[in-house]
This record gives C-alpha cells, sequence and structure tokens, in this order.
C-alpha cells in the first residue's frame, strides 16, 4: 500500500478559504462548525493513532444562536453546486493527490475524492483534509461509505495517514492453491504486526476487495511469467537438470520485484515472492515445458 505524508496544518488554511468565501450569515455558521469541531479534530489528529475513539457525530444540534441545522448546512455547503465549492474541490484534489496511485490497493490510479470517516455521518469532517483521501473509482465502489461502525468503534478500512505502523510492512502474504491457471488464493497477515491491527488489515481486505483484485492480477500474470520462464527453459534444457531450473526460475521471478513498480506495490510483491516460493507451483510450470518440448 501506499503511505501518505502527513498533512501540515492545510486543512486549516482551507476551511478559512470556505469561510471567507461565504456571506455573513453562512460565515456565522461555518465558524460555529469550525469552533466545534475544532476539539474532535484533537481526536482525529494526525498524531492519534486512535481513530476508533471518534464516535458518532453530534452536529446535527440546531446551533444555539441561529437556529440553523448545522449537519445539513455543512452536508449542503460540501455538495453546492455553487462555482466556489467546485473550485474548493478542484484545489484540494490537486493538494490530496500526491501519487498517481490508489493508496488503498497501490493498483490503480487514484481519481476521486473519498471520505474516511462518510460525509453523512460525520459532516464536521467532510472539509478536513485528513478525513479526505484520493483513491481509485475501484476502491471507493467497494467501499462505498463503510469505514467505520459507530456502534463497536471499530473500523473496516486502513487510513494511509493513521495507519503508519501498518503501512511500513509488507503486511500482505499471499498463497497461491491449484489448479494454478485458475488459482485460488489464501491471504494472509504477517506475524509481526499486533492482533488488531492484523484484524483490522483482514477488514481492509474485504472492504476493498482485494482478494477479487489478485484474481484479476494473476490473469495478466499468470501467461506473461510463464512464456518468459518457458524461455529460459528452452534456452537451458540441455545444460540444466530439474532442480538447477527451478532455481534459475526462481531467480527470474525473484529479479521481477527489483523493477519499481512492483515492488512498490505490496500485492503484486506478495504475489511474486509466493510465486518464487510455491515448490508445487513451479514443478507444474516445468512439467508443462517437458511435455511441450518432448523430443
Ligand atoms: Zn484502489
Amino acid at each position: 500500500m501506499i503511505k501518505l505524508d502527513v498533512l501540515d496544518g492545510e486543512h486549516t488554511k482551507y476551511l478559512d478559504k470556505v469561510i471567507n468565501n461565504k456571506n455573513n450569515a453562512r460565515k456565522t455558521l461555518l465558524k460555529y462548525v469550525q469552533d466545534y469541531v475544532k476539539s474532535r479534530y484533537l481526536v482525529y489528529d494526525l498524531n492519534q493513532t486512535n481513530l476508533e475513539n471518534i464516535g458518532e457525530s453530534t452536529i446535527s444540534l440546531n446551533v444555539p444562536s441561529t437556529k440553523i441545522n448545522a449537519k445539513y448546512s455543512l452536508l449542503h455547503m460540501y455538495n453546492s453546486p455553487e462555482q466556489y465549492a467546485k473550485e474548493y474541490l478542484k484545489d484540494i484534489k490537486k493538494i490530496l493527490k500526491e501519487g498517481t496511485l490508489c493508496p488503498y490497493c497501490a493498483l490503480t490510479e487514484a481519481k476521486q475524492i473519498d471520505h474516511f470517516l462518510p460525509k453523512s455521518i460525520f459532516p464536521e469532517f467532510s472539509l478536513y483534509l485528513p478525513n479526505m483521501i484520493v483513491i481509485c473509482t475501484d476502491c471507493n465502489a467497494s467501499k462505498g461509505n463503510i469505514s467505520i461502525n459507530t456502534t463497536t468503534n471499530t473500523r473496516f478500512a486502513l487510513n494511509p495517514y493513521h495507519d503508519i505502523n501498518i503501512y511500513s510492512h509488507d503486511f500482505i502474504v499471499c498463497e497461491i492453491l491449484p489448479p494454478f491457471e485458475a488459482a485460488k488464493f489464501n491471504i494472509k497477515i504477517i506475524d509481526d504486526l499486533s492482533q488488531v491491527e492484523q484484524e483490522l488489515c483482514l477488514e481492509h481486505i474485504k472492504t476493498v476487495a482485494i482478494g477479487r483484485k489478485i484474481v484479476t492480477l494473476w490473469r495478466n500474470y499468470f501467461d506473461e511469467l510463464a512464456k518468459r520462464l518457458e524461455k529460459i527453459y528452452i534456452k537451458k534444457y540441455t545444460k540444466y537438470n530439474n532442480e538447477e531450473m527451478i532455481e534459475k526460475f526462481k531467480e527470474i521471478i525473484l529479479d521481477e520485484i527489483d523493477t519499481k513498480s512492483i515492488d512498490e506495490n505490496i500485492i503484486q510483491k506478495a504475489l511474486f515472492i509466493e510465486c518464487a516460493s510455491n515448490q508445487p507451483l513451479l514443478d507444474y510450470w516445468l512439467n508443462v515445458f517437458e511435455e511441450q518440448h518432448k523430443i
């Protein structure tokens, strides 16, 4: 996955910008909202890892002095077709788009803004930059509004700003099971993480449908990798015994990982590491080549 760099106070600047663009009546409301959410920002602070304690929003209460429903107004402001709102969203998309790859799956280009805490439940974070993550359309569709269970205070997805410890690991282990042409996959999490972190990773994998993405990846790689190994087989089968041939296969697969795109992507990396260490798979390929090139 791709960890995002910590944002530095930009969120305050941008909320100010929105407030300053509004007429007086809306300004009063937004100032109230800003003061109100300050305490909640402390909970959703970048230095805190305890996102679980955020609890459900209470912002649906009316603003006492103006009798305006803050939740409704904040949502309206976000969804507003007014020009300033469009410009604001365009600006923040630019700021948030640090890399081109989606930080949830690291496989597809990130194009849409996801509100980690859904804006319908947590409207006070709807314009809060660290709550806005640019992800790919596929992960956004899989994730929907699900990210936190406000009853149990458990999360369903990793947060690339908060879960720094998890993001510093290649945490996915992927076992490839036969039949290899249409393989089944057993996805596990490395033991180095705590029980809670492991459970969160598994939830994330379910939420953004990593299993489905692995099946697609394997479809793309299977033939391509087989072709590459077959070339080596043809070139070397008179010189190598089976054991040496398998060693050569492993070397070629592991060399692939060093290419930048694979080294940066923990799903692709897990798949290649597994290929290089899965003896039944390597034997399978060797048998196929032997069959095809029988004299
Ligand atoms: Zn994605």
